[in-house]
């Protein structure tokens, strides 16, 4: 762009560098740029700044969701949300974190940011509420990153001094957007300063995404998680119809082809929907199934979060650490995602965008 407007290069690093790390809200603020060149800028109608955190909600545990402005004329909001200590799903995950509970750094370096990728979702999944929205629109690349660089902003996170980790499990499915959602890494990763092996992006299993992704450059490729979500194909066909375009084998045999960082684990996440995929037996299926992948691997658990209109029941705190227990058992890398902010509605498959919160 600046050298359409006949300038140097380094003044587009310049520009960059204002918006995502100096985090300014316009032009005007940017004064590395002589003023008549920002002048002219704003003559021919360009505008910076950041997505507006248009509402927050606070919940009892720390957890803040936050309605932000798209930048459309729609005037649709996206959800994110804030895990102050995280949510549990980052342990084990090679980072370190483990020492960093242990009370090692402050508490400001486990922070998590959700982050999303569409308004709504068009997959469908009969436990997640976000599907009830249907798909309203795909993020683009600024609306993506954008989410990030204002919820640092508010709260002043300084990035190369705290980890923050990101989490792509926000709103939506990241492969069915998957340019814009690439391209927001790249901007988060070579501008904002995030470390992509701090970030991990959800699929429900979309195999060509999974393909394209395993083509990624390591330098900007987060880190992967399936929701895997029920022991078999049955079950998983069921709770996620996408299961029957796409199977558990072919994602997994997607998956395989990712070349993982040393240490590096691929995440299976697992939704526990009381009698439905909770049992001891879906818990030796899971082990034989991750086994069976002969993939270094970790299985994240999620006690199903309620919401309105969905017809699943939590599974009870028992048949939880039952499963956990199982799988533990079974040698298999496990642990139990706390769940942040239900009463808010930003834990797991709550977020639609329930303004009247
Ligand atoms: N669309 C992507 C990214 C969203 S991540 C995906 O599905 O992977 C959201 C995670 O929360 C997924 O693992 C999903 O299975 C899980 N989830 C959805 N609804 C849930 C609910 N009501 N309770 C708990 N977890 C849920
Ligand atoms: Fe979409 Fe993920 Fe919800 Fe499924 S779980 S409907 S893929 S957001």
């Amino acid at each position: 762009m600046m050298v359409e407007a006949g300038e140097p290069t380094w003044r587009g690093k310049q520009l960059a560098e204002a918006i995502y790390r100096q985090r300014v809200e316009g032009l005007s603020e940017i004064t590395t740029l002589p003023k008549s060149l920002r002048q002219r800028l704003t003559a021919v109608g360009w505008e910076v700044g950041r997505p507006k955190i248009a509402q927050v909600f606070k919940s009892v545990d720390g957890t803040e969701r936050y309605l932000v402005q798209g930048q459309d004329e729609d005037g649709l909001t996206v959800e994110t949300v804030w895990m102050p200590e995280g949510d549990g799903g980052e342990a084990g995950d090679g980072s370190g974190i483990e020492a960093e509970w242990a009370g090692e750094t402050g508490s400001r370096s486990r922070a998590t940011i959700c982050v999303s990728s569409q308004v709504g979702c068009a997959v469908n999944c009969r436990f997640c509420l976000t599907a009830k929205l249907g798909l309203q629109r795909s993020l683009s690349a600024g609306e993506i990153a954008g989410q990030v660089v204002s919820v640092l902003e508010r709260h002043g996170v300084e990035v190369g001094r705290e980890r923050v980790n990101l989490v792509f499990m926000g709103m939506g499915e990241p492969f069915l957007n998957y340019d814009n959602f690439m391209a927001a890494v790249r901007l988060l990763v070579e501008e904002v300063g995030l470390s992509p092996q701090r970030m991990t992006v959800s699929t429900s299993g979309i195999v060509p995404g999974i393909e394209r992704f395993a083509g990624e450059p390591a330098e900007v490729r987060p880190k992967l998680a399936i929701s895997l979500n029920a022991p078999n194909d049955e079950v998983r066909g069921e709770v996620m119809p996408i299961n029957r375009k796409w199977p558990i084998a072919a994602v997994i045999e997607a998956a395989r082809k990712v070349r993982l960082r040393s240490r590096e684990r691929i995440t299976f996440e697992y939704v526990l929907l009381g009698g439905v995929t909770d049992q001891l037996e879906h818990a030796a299926e899971v082990a034989r199934l991750v086994r069976r992948t002969g993939l270094p691997a970790k299985v994240n658990l999620i006690a199903w979060n309620p919401g309105p209109g969905i017809e699943y029941t939590m599974p009870q705190a028992e048949a939880v650490e039952r499963f956990r227990a199982a799988l533990g058992a079974e040698g298999i890398a496990v642990y139990l995602r706390r769940p942040r902010g239900r009463d808010i509605f930003a834990a797991c498959g709550q977020l639609k965008r329930t303004v009247e919160g």
